[in-house]
């Protein structure tokens, strides 16, 4: 049964009083937490560029950016959508979402280029009515063996949202155990000159070799153009100390990175081993945090995998409740929220 409060007019003036302060303070904490999820918004930050080896925004100040990955969206495109970001920015305060568009495996560009198109520009547009950075994220292990295709992607893309602040261009997920130099490197500077010619400025991440593992191959013959990113992507259950120290010598050394994957699972999203492994991810996020390197996780999605961040059966439309939430996904909700 609801209690009704007594009438203000019955109040002493003690609990008139309270009441004003309660009032106060509530409203004080309420724009507090508003105000602290759009700290990184696009809004604040607008365009954004590289110095050296950190992310800028367009008053000149370092910021990072924290946020998640869409699942493979010709396989679990559905868990993106309008009411499930805007969620992801409203309760877990992401800055960034990244929509990674499968391109080799079924149902995925190649086959399928009108729907994944759209789907992807749906995301985009999204984003931009959230105010958040939206990551276009070519999803391929083998993006150079068809390469016209990238680039009549990419072209599109930016020439109908260069203009958007809020666009951060993706060009290779996770090149092979290949050749940085012979292989993935010439196709980086065909991509680039593809975006270039619709879209001066917005980041480009470049992906590098061994799934994203040896930025210092790639940095030892790194590309001369501005705004460009190099990414690592890590699983806490495999990828450690040895991984982080490298990186951290890289990018003491000058290098930008942006980490636009990982997770907190094994090496393969957690289905061989299905533990989650977060006193490492701790270590990591800690990491990143004092160098102000920008993340986000995989993936949103229901799969029985446990970097998954939802369980089985959960609703696709956001404003998760704690028992659809994985382990996975009640940690990196905090960890976005509040580190
Ligand atoms: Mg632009």
């Amino acid at each position: 049964m609801v209690k009704h409060p007594p009438p203000l007019m019955k109040c002493n003036m003690n609990q008139l009083l309270k009441f004003i302060i309660i009032l106060f303070l509530s409203k004080a904490s309420y724009s507090m937490s508003v105000q602290k999820n759009h700290l990184n918004c696009v809004a604040a930050n607008g365009h954004l560029s590289v110095k050296g080896n950190s992310l800028i925004n367009q008053s000149g100040d370092n910021i990072q950016l924290k946020g998640v990955s869409s699942f493979w969206l010709n396989w679990h495109g559905e868990f993106s959508n309008a009411s499930s970001i805007k969620s992801l920015k409203d309760n877990w305060g992401i800055s960034i979402f990244r929509a990674a568009m499968g391109v080799e495996e079924e149902f995925g560009y190649l086959e399928n280029p009108l729907e994944m198109v759209k789907k992807v520009e749906e995301i985009i547009q999204i984003c931009i009515k959230e105010n958040i950075y939206i990551i276009v994220d070519y999803h391929a292990h083998a993006a150079n063996q068809n390469i016209k295709e990238a680039k009549k992607f990419f072209s599109y893309i930016s020439k109908k949202y260069g203009t958007y602040p809020n666009i951060i261009y993706e060009v290779w997920n996770e090149p092979l155990k290949i050749s940085w130099e012979d292989e993935i490197r010439p196709y980086m500077i065909e991509l680039i000159k593809t975006i270039r010619a619709n879209d001066k400025d917005n980041i480009i991440l470049l992906g590098t070799p061994y799934w994203c593992q040896r930025v210092d191959e790639a940095y030892k013959n790194p590309i001369d153009e501005k705004n460009i990113m190099y990414t690592a992507h890590f699983y806490t259950g495999t990828h450690k100390e040895k991984l982080r120290n490298n990186l951290d010598e890289l990018w003491k050394a000058g290098c930008p990175i942006f980490i636009s994957e990982f997770g907190v699972s094994i090496y393969d999203g957690g289905t061989l081993d299905k533990n989650v492994y977060l006193e490492e991810a701790d270590l990591w996020i800690d990491w990143m945090k004092k160098r102000k390197i920008s993340w986000l996780t995989w993936s949103l999605c229901d799969k029985n995998e446990s970097s998954a961040l939802l369980n089985p059966g959960a609703t696709i439309y956001g404003n998760w409740n704690e028992d659809e939430l994985s382990k996975a996904g009640k940690y990196i909700k905090n960890k976005i929220n509040n580190n």
